[in-house]
């Protein structure tokens, strides 16, 4: 098959916009996505400067979608002084797993001429994932703990590094996967919660985190997984593709089989869900607006909190670490 755009052999086949695209077109195509979404959701502040310029933190974990999104986005910006990328990494004490692609992050960074920080569960928090995974003294998949423990430390070292936002390397696959699950759910505070793709929003529990946190985007979410791997593959980046040891989604695991057959049968549907969801999160976030309660702060860490301690100052301590 020929590329549609410039007739060289094709490398791949989009079904849902029925393109054949040889490799140079098919990246050019992966970067027009990533530069639209990122003018479309405003994500460069207009009073930057070049001594003033927007500090965007990218939560850089090795794996092939948070490495393409830096590349992608430090190759757009290379040349604009108004925007300053930080790749920061969180090691969660994952033996065999996190070292090798810590490895594939330093070696981008150093690739990219990159501001790079690695931060670790262990210094942090006292506490490793391995050992978590080991004892899990709430009966929780291994993965409820760390995704509260990554989440804060992303936000806290953004706010350390001054972010004007943080970005992560979710795609079109973890969003459609991620709406329809929250969907599914039947709470509007969780479809509400997905409204900070755009930046502004609720956090995990569905309170307003504008004023709290670094806004968050998601500038690869409109990029198909496999899209994703094959930029990856095609421009040689040094992307860590093994499978955590704790990986225990399940329900997520099912979702993805589900997605993947409706996809394969009704090509466009994850784009259509994204198009319809992103739209229902937001009537969602204005009609919850104004009725959060006022929130506490935490006793261990000040984050706000509508408990006495927060939720990952809770599960820290559960697990034997310090909080502080
Ligand atoms: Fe942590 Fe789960 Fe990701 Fe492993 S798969 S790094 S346990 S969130
Ligand atoms: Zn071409
Ligand atoms: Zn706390």
């Amino acid at each position: 098959m020929d590329c549609d755009k410039c007739g060289a052999d094709a490398v791949t086949h989009l079904a849902y916009s029925g393109l054949h695209l040889c490799g140079d077109c098919f990246s050019q195509s992966v970067e027009k996505r990533v530069r639209r979404r990122v003018r479309e959701d405003g994500l460069l502040d207009q009073s930057a400067t070049p001594d003033d310029p927007d500090t965007w933190v990218v939560g850089l974990s090795g794996g092939k979608d948070s490495v393409v999104l830096t590349k992608v986005l430090h190759d757009t910006f290379e040349s604009d002084p108004r925007v300053e990328l930080v790749g920061l990494t969180i090691h969660e004490g994952i033996e065999g797993y996190r070292d090798e692609s810590v490895d594939a992050c330093v070696e981008l960074a150093a690739d990219l001429d990159l501001r790079h920080e690695l931060v670790t569960y262990e210094e942090e928090f006292g506490v490793r994932m391995d050992d978590v995974a080991a004892d899990d003294p709430e009966g929780m998949a291994p993965c409820a703990y760390c995704g509260v423990f990554r989440r804060d430390l992303l936000e806290r070292y953004a706010d350390d590094l001054g972010a004007d936002k943080l970005l992560t390397g979710h795609n079109l696959d973890d969003e459609a996967q991620t709406a329809l699950m929250n969907f599914l759910e039947g709470d509007p505070k969780q479809v509400a919660k997905h409204f900070d793709a755009s930046l502004g929003g609720f956090d995990d529990e569905g309170r307003e985190t504008q004023d709290t946190f670094v806004p968050r985007a998601k500038p690869l979410r409109d990029v198909p997984e496999k899209e994703v791997a094959l930029y990856a593959h095609l421009n040689d980046l040094p992307a860590h593709i093994t499978e955590c040891p704790h990986a225990s989604e399940a329900y997520r695991g099912e979702i993805q089989q589900l997605l993947l057959k409706l996809e394969e049968n009704h090509p466009g549907t994850r784009h259509s869900i994204m198009a319809g969801y992103e739209q229902l999160a937001e009537a969602a976030a204005d009609s919850l607006r104004g009725g959060a309660d006022d929130l506490d702060e935490c006793d261990r860490c000040g984050a706000p909190t509508d408990n006495d301690v927060c939720r990952k100052c809770y599960l820290v301590e559960a697990v034997g670490g310090d909080p502080e």
